[in-house]
């Protein structure tokens, strides 16, 4: 099979697993442990910690490993507002983006529940949020803005350090869904971001582990979700699980040094798939811009033919037509609806995205697969 869904997941790169193996059985000590056995598990922690910062150019003290993006995005969100509400902030408003995955969306619905009033912002035919809606919406005190870095099903970026500079001038904090883009982009920066999530399962380290990035200067509070044996400075305690953390750690080293050559690499293969399959489709369409979309990764648009109906036909290609975390495959996607979409040509689309394991004749294979999925369906075979 060929495996087109690095947007869902990533395998663990062998060299990841590798570094990991050690911490399962060897190095098995519980890193708050005094003993040098617990000691020894502690150093690989930190030096996981200072891996991921260096990714992501920030210090070691501003990073949180989590379980995933899912807890991240909660610990942020809930966190940053739990905190300020007890500080007697008068702001009662959360602004977000209709376009955010579910671990935003459903937090900040949830959130009524403390009396904080949601305004959710649409996006535009690009998937882009309009900067002028923002700075409006902005004009009611706001506790809050959270807006991905790229998204989980058109890998549309968008420009959040701007946003977040927009988010400080009225006082808001600024929380950014970085789960797909970590590792993917050179130059990321977090200049303006002040709560940051972070998936390892999307950059080939294991399931299960993840961070939240808090800022330090200015600092930025937050208040636990669940109490305990104050790990992770108390913003998240539990045991930490080492073996993870170290995967996560090595997963963002080898992102440091490869991931601007495998970036290149799979803009080249991008321009390869969309050019092979305009050649052979000529009605074929990207929903959302190609040029501010993640380099491996695009939302395809069929017209005339069901994006299920041609999945059907090529089951060796491993493709989903939207989330993996969320809708059933027989429903639209909000996203591409969202961007305005109708249901039919929602219907009529899927994301593919090619990692760091895929190879130039496979894309060449999809080119072709996919072309003669669509014109047997359009010739009725
Ligand atoms: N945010 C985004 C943008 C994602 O793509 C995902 C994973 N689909 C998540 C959050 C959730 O991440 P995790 O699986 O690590 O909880």
């Amino acid at each position: 099979f060929i495996y087109l869904d690095y947007q869902a997941t990533t395998p663990c790169d062998p060299r990841v697993v590798e570094t990991m193996l050690p911490y399962f059985t060897d190095y098995f000590a519980n890193s708050h442990s005094d003993h040098s056995f617990g000691q020894r598990a502690n150093q690989a922690v930190e030096t996981a910690r200072e891996q991921v910062a260096s990714l992501l150019g920030v210090l070691a003290q501003e990073i949180i490993f989590t379980s995933g993006a899912t807890e991240a995005n909660n610990i942020a969100i809930q966190g940053a507002v739990k905190y300020r509400l007890k500080q007697n902030h008068t702001a009662r408003q959360v602004i977000t983006v209709c376009t955010e995955h579910k671990s935003v969306l459903e937090v900040v619905n949830a959130l009524a529940e403390w009396g904080i009033d949601v305004v959710t912002l649409p996006v535009n035919r690009e998937g882009l949020v309009d900067h002028e809606a923002l700075k409006e919406a902005l004009q009611t005190p706001t506790l809050l803005v959270s807006i991905m870095a790229a998204n989980n099903e058109t890998s549309i970026i968008q420009p959040v350090n701007e946003l977040a500079k927009i988010a400080h001038e009225y006082g808001a904090i600024f929380h950014c869904d970085m789960a797909q883009i970590i590792g993917k982009i050179d130059h990321l920066s977090l200049e303006n971001i002040d709560l940051a999530s972070l998936s390892g399962h999307k950059i080939y380290a294991p399931k299960g582990v993840g961070v939240l990035y808090v800022r330090r200067k200015p600092r930025v509070r937050l208040s636990p979700l669940f109490y305990g044996g104050y790990q992770e400075r108390g913003i998240r305690s539990g045991t930490l699980p080492v073996p993870l953390i170290v995967g996560m750690g090595k997963a963002c080293e080898i992102m440091c040094q490869e991931g601007k050559e495998e970036a290149q690499c799979l803009i080249y293969y991008k321009k390869l798939l969309i050019d092979g399959l305009k050649h052979n489709i000529v009605n074929i369409k990207i929903n959302g811009s190609i040029k501010k979309s993640l380099p491996g990764s695009v939302n395809l648009h069929f017209p005339g033919v069901q994006a299920l109906d041609i999945l059907n036909r090529i089951p060796h290609l491993c493709l989903s037509t939207g989330s993996a975390c969320t809708v059933s495959s027989l429903m639209p996607s909000y996203v591409l609806l969202a961007m305005g979409l109708s249901k039919e040509e929602a219907l009529q689309s899927f994301r593919l995205s090619f990692g760091r394991m895929t190879t130039q004749a496979q894309v060449r294979e999809v080119i072709d697969a996919l072309s003669c999925a669509y014109h047997d369906i359009m010739a009725g075979r």
